[in-house]
């Protein structure tokens, strides 16, 4: 039986999985939940990695999950519906058609007459702000623009629901805030045909910008993990106390969770190596340490103001912050980042005992790098393939996270020199054999 729903989009319970090697699988999305009412405009933030374009592909209908449900309008969604349409991040147009017949094409599979596809385009150019463009080329187009006609496709159809994923990250900043902006004043003008959007981003402030309500996507499984309610007016003015309180607030959320889990891995100890590292290089790490011991800081930052003053985005500050964290170079605790005490010397050495710290560092908090060490130690050629680790980890995560760690350890371990990689040989084997 089907509850009536006056909801445009109702996902529940929602499990996919991805078939791995060996007939294993991989848990991508575990007890999705999520609703989008008429009017909303909900962001879905996330790392990336944690499964958010694949939940916009079963909301498109796009694919079907191994459990739970999705329905929209009160309809089970079971193959693309003609009422939800996606703008996706890298455009998607095809290059041999103009503007106007890529806009078009979004209106060709609804089967329409000719003249009403061509009104209707024109009209949904008009609105995007490409007028005047119809009949360029997308290489004739900034990226600006041609995000624009990616816009364009897909609320010509006029959707029920609008799916955006990351539509502004390949964009440079000021083309990005314009079209932003434009988007806000089009929804709140109500001109847009559209009655709920989904905005898929990794970017805090976008999200606090743009959305009625914020969910927070965690991942390995993803899944929604909290819920913040924007309770500000808009246009929203990204300079006010109200803004910057929701900034931070939502900056506490995703540390505090990543800590938690990352201080349960260390505690399962060698089972700790299922912890997907994501890559940060020695220089990062000693970049932040160094900006962090040093005026203004002092050994103490505010995570937002720190990322800001590094130029840094939240997907390549996070991780930073994080391997400082598994490092116990700092503390990450409700939106601070504070230097440990080793964090305070390392900043203080020269680079042959910072490598000392870091060495002794990846042994006692570092699970995998401690282990791949003993293997190569007990071994007799004091060497082991990659491939030793890498199927190990297999077992734990996906064979491109499992790269991605193996890869993080293996940098990190160079600088700590605690053991070494060939690439070309794909041999782990021990400098310095003890
Ligand atoms: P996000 O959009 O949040 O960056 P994705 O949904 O793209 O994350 O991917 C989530 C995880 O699912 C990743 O580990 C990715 O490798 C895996 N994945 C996505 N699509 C497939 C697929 N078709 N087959 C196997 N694994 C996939
Ligand atoms: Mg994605």
């Amino acid at each position: 039986m089907t509850e009536m729903s006056d909801n445009l989009l109702d996902v529940s319970h929602v499990r996919r999985t991805f078939p791995r090697g060996g007939g294993e699988e991989l848990l991508v999305l575990d007890d999705v939940n999520l609703v989008l009412r008429p009017g909303e405009i909900v962001g879905l933030l996330g790392r990336s990695g944690a499964g958010k374009s694949t939940l916009l592909r079963l909301i498109a209908g796009l694919a079907r999950p191994q459990g739970g449900s999705l329905s929209y309008m009160g309809a089970p969604i079971e193959g693309p519906a003609p009422g939800v349409a996606m703008v996706f991040q890298g455009f998607a147009l095809f290059p041999w058609l103009t503007v106007l017949e890529n806009v078009q094409l979004g209106l060709e599979a609804l089967g329409l007459p000719q003249t009403e596809i061509r009104t209707r385009a024109l009209a949904a150019i008009d609105l995007i702000g490409l007028d005047g463009y119809e009949s360029a080329y997308p290489r004739e187009l900034s990226g600006g623009m041609r995000q624009r006609v990616g816009f364009a496709r897909a609320v010509v159809v006029h959707p029920n629901i609008l799916l955006m994923d990351e539509p502004f990250s390949s964009l440079d900043v000021l083309t990005a805030e314009n079209l932003r902006t434009d988007l806000i004043e089009l929804w709140g003008s109500g001109k847009l045909p559209t009655k709920g959007i989904i905005l898929v981003t990794h970017n805090i402030e976008e999200a606090v910008l743009m959305c009625d309500r914020v969910l927070l996507f965690s991942s390995n499984p993803g899944r929604v993990s909290s819920e913040i309610k924007i309770d500000l007016p808009q246009p929203r003015d990204r300079t006010t106390p109200a803004f910057e309180d929701y900034v931070d607030q939502i900056y506490v959320e995703m540390t505090a969770r990543r800590v938690e889990r990352m201080r349960q891995a260390q505690a399962a100890g060698s089972a700790g190596i299922a912890l997907p590292l994501t890559h940060v290089s020695p220089n990062q790490v000693s970049g932040l340490v160094e900006a962090l011991a040093v005026a203004p800081y002092n050994g103490k930052a505010d995570l937002p103001d720190i990322a800001y003053e590094q130029e840094l985005e939240v997907d390549e500050l996070f991780p930073v912050a994080e391997a400082m964290q598994l490092l116990r170079l700092a503390d990450v605790e409700g939106g601070d980042i504070t230097l440990t005490h080793m964090g305070k010397r390392f900043a203080d050495s020269e680079l042959n005992e910072r490598k000392e710290i870091f060495s002794r560092a990846l042994m006692s908090h570092v699970p995998l790098a401690a282990h791949i060490r003993r293997v190569l130690d007990e071994r007799t050629s004091h060497s082991a393939p990659k491939t030793r680790f890498l199927d190990e980890l297999e077992d734990h995560m996906a064979e491109d996270a499992a790269e991605e760690t193996l890869k993080t350890v293996v940098s990190w371990a160079r600088f700590g020199e605690l053991f070494s990689y060939d690439d070309d040989a794909a041999l782990f084997s021990l400098e310095n054999p003890t």
